[in-house]
């Protein structure tokens, strides 16, 4: 009986998972097309519980489903998508791609070798360390501050928000303007004018930039993503750090976007270090020096704000450092996905910030 070895069937599936799921497994096809994302489970439905690993959808596959679980490569997810027996997924994809076993067979009696193509892309192949950081610093030099006459588009979009925190000195040192910004559109590539700002790993120490794509006239770009970090270099992380606005002191204040921190900053003349999203905020790791941490937090239908927020306070009162939440004192409107301080300065002004929590915590 055909029965090739694992490795051997892993080695010559490499960049072909593919062509193997058009051919074994078609509801396999969609995630494995674009990895990290997610798609309803291929086996017990859903929405958005199942992906296929970004970081090996090239080599070995595979992916996990938050209800069924890991499936580690490509072999045990045909295994558990056709109710295969783990010895039939690796006779079948052996025989496709015509690998011989031990004995020198190569394939499943009757069945014969299919062409499989290698993918000539490989998907979201994640460019060197090297090329990450040398784009970044050019991106960097070619930035300029907030205050700059070329800034306009920056400070167009930030005022159409209410924000007028733009010109405080020091800014320049972590936000800035560049005036033309390469981003992928529908077809090809495009340069918009963006807001770049660097995100600091727990030492305070540059890693990535995050860059917020706008247009001439300070809308949001037409992108599909206008907000968007560069990849993160694979020998560092910022799991811990965010944007640090201005330096630390004994106490700090965050939140999740750069918006929402100018727009605090605005009202209450106090810098505010944005984390940029709900996980990073989550994991906040405070300078040594820190010993108190107000939590600006945004109010999301859903409720994953309030509740990283609350994470991070429990996190940080376990270190023996103090903290609190602010939340937006204001309803959710009908169909939006929540509130934050920004809206509350858009819809308020300054005055929103008074006479609640926020203006109490202060004191
Ligand atoms: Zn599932």
């Amino acid at each position: 009986m055909y029965a090739p070895n694992k490795s051997d069937v892993l080695e010559e599936a490499k960049h072909r998972w593919l062509g193997i799921y058009e051919k074994l497994a078609p509801e396999l096809v969609e995630a494995q097309r674009k990895p990290g994302k997610a798609f309803p489970c291929p086996v017990h439905g859903g929405l958005d519980g199942f992906r296929v690993f970004r970081k090996t959808a090239g080599t070995t596959g595979g992916g996990v489903c938050q209800t069924c679980g890991f499936k580690p490569d490509g072999l045990a997810l045909l295994t558990w998508v056709r109710n295969w027996r783990f010895h039939e997924a690796l006779q079948e994809v052996g025989t496709l791609l015509g690998v011989k076993d031990p004995e020198g067979r190569d394939s499943i009696a009757g069945k014969t070798r299919q062409v499989v193509p290698r993918q000539v892309k490989q998907e979201n192949k994640q460019p060197s360390n090297e090329w990450l950081r040398e784009t970044m610093r050019k991106v960097w030099k070619g930035s300029v501050p907030l205050t700059h006459p070329s800034a306009e588009p920056a400070r167009l979009y930030l005022r159409s928000r209410g924000i007028l925190a733009w010109d405080r000195p020091g800014l320049e040192a972590t936000v800035r303007f560049h005036p033309a910004l390469s981003a992928k559109v529908e077809k090809g590539r495009a340069d918009f004018p963006a807001i770049v700002a660097i995100i600091s790993d727990t030492e305070g120490a540059a890693v990535v930039l995050h860059r917020i794509f706008l247009t001439a006239k300070g809308e949001k770009a037409p992108l599909e993503s206008s907000k968007m970090m560069f990849p993160i270099p694979s020998d560092r992380s910022v799991v811990g750090g965010g944007i640090r606005t201005s330096q630390p002191g004994e106490v700090v204040d965050v939140c999740e976007g750069l918006e929402t921190a100018l727009a605090i900053e605005t009202a209450m003349g106090l810098p505010v270090w944005p984390l940029v999203n709900a996980y990073y905020l989550e994991n906040f790791c405070p300078p040594p020096a820190v010993k108190a941490v107000r939590i600006w937090a945004d109010l999301d239908s859903k409720g994953r704000g309030q509740e990283a927020a609350k994470n991070l306070k429990q996190r940080l009162w376990a270190m023996g450092i103090k903290a609190r939440i602010m939340l937006p004192n204001m309803p959710i409107p009908t169909g939006a996905k929540g509130v934050d301080w920004n809206d509350v300065l858009l819809g308020r002004g300054p005055m929103g910030f008074l006479g609640d929590d926020a203006y109490r915590a202060m004191r």
